[in-house]
């Protein structure tokens, strides 16, 4: 597989800040990467060198197959970037905000209309394709400037904390537009604070923290890293719990947790997700009453939790 994205030794320092201590990355095409950190990470920072934004102290960046500090004018025409800020003019109307950007592309009158057109439908920005964007809302907004980094059908796309303050319906909105482009084959590197949506939408997650990469994989390494999935068994009544207890104990790796509150059995299986269904067949044979049955796998929360020693949003 072809890589859209290297990046080898990347180095910047502020004053007396290493925002980057020598950052390596790969990105296969068509695939999204997700480079999650805490506050201050380096996660810009990076995303602007590769973007060709910023140049490093040290290192070097392939994007789209052009080197960011010899060809830079080769990686802009390749690439589109989404900041923090949708950067499209307030005063004008969505369309005429697609149709400068294309105009400025060199697309042509007509050509940059058409293209306007296709994206505000594609975006669901039809209706309000014709009012100024002044009066969209943050989601709206979003859209029309992803959109708008669409307009010169770039390889390779920088989202940079693109769904950061908004509702979870604009987000999956969102997520699922950025999902249809990497069918489409667009390489994505995404910068984000949500576990959640570089679990949703990365194939491969880099963790930074203070400029260094500190764990990469997919989002199932990262989670098997920390520890298997363990099952949760819940039962009607208290009587049917200490049943339960007796049938599970055996089949646990360790003691199983008891929540006495909530009639609930905490355990990891010794044969892993094999062990299941013999859990189920026992429980059943016990006529032990179940309300609940759930595998459960850590989240990405509990991977930051383990490699930072705190969650990724800090106070
Ligand atoms: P956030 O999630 O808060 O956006 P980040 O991971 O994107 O953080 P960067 O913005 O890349 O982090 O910053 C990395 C480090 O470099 C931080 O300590 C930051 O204060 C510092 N830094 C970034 N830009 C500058 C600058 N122009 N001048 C001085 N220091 C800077």
């Amino acid at each position: 597989m072809k890589t859209a994205i290297l990046a080898e030794g990347l180095k910047k320092r502020y004053r007396e800040t290493d925002a980057l201590a020598g950052v390596d990355l790969a990105v296969s095409t068509g695939s999204v990467l997700g480079l999650l950190g805490p506050n201050g990470a380096g996660k810009t920072t990076t995303v602007r060198v590769l973007a060709t934004l910023l140049r490093p102290d040290a290192g070097r960046a392939e994007v789209a197959g052009a080197d960011v500090l010899t060809r830079p004018d080769e990686v802009r025409r390749r690439i589109g970037f989404t900041g923090q800020n949708a950067a499209v003019d307030a005063l004008l109307t969505g369309r005429e905000n697609l149709v400068l950007v294309g105009t400025l592309l060199h697309l042509g009158r007509s050509a940059a209309r058409a293209r306007a057109t296709a994206l505000l439908e594609e975006f669901g920005l039809t209706e309000a394709a014709d009012r100024p964007i002044g009066t969209y809302s943050g989601g709206m907004r979003r859209r029309l400037d992803l959109a708008a980094c669409l307009v010169g059908r770039p390889s390779v796309l920088f989202l940079d904390e693109p769904t950061a303050g908004l509702d979870p319906v604009s987000r999956m909105t969102l997520w699922q537009a950025v999902r249809r482009l990497v069918d489409d084959g667009v390489t994505v590197l995404l910068t984000t604070q949500y576990l959640e949506e570089a679990d949703y939408l990365a194939d491969q997650i880099v963790v930074i923290s203070a400029g260094q990469v500190i764990a990469d994989g997919t989002p199932d390494e990262l989670k098997r890293k920390i520890g298997q999935e363990w099952l949760e068994v819940s039962v009607l009544s208290p009587a049917s719990l200490a049943t339960a207890l007796a049938v599970l104990a055996p089949l646990a790796v360790a003691a199983p947790t008891v929540d006495e509150a909530k009639n609930k059995i905490a355990l990891r299986l010794r044969d892993g997700m094999e062990g299941v269904v013999s859990v189920a067949v026992s429980l059943r044979d016990a006529g032990v009453d179940i309300t609940d049955f759930a595998l459960r796998k850590p989240s990405l929360d509990d991977v930051f939790l383990a490699l930072l020693g705190h969650p990724t949003t800090q106070p």
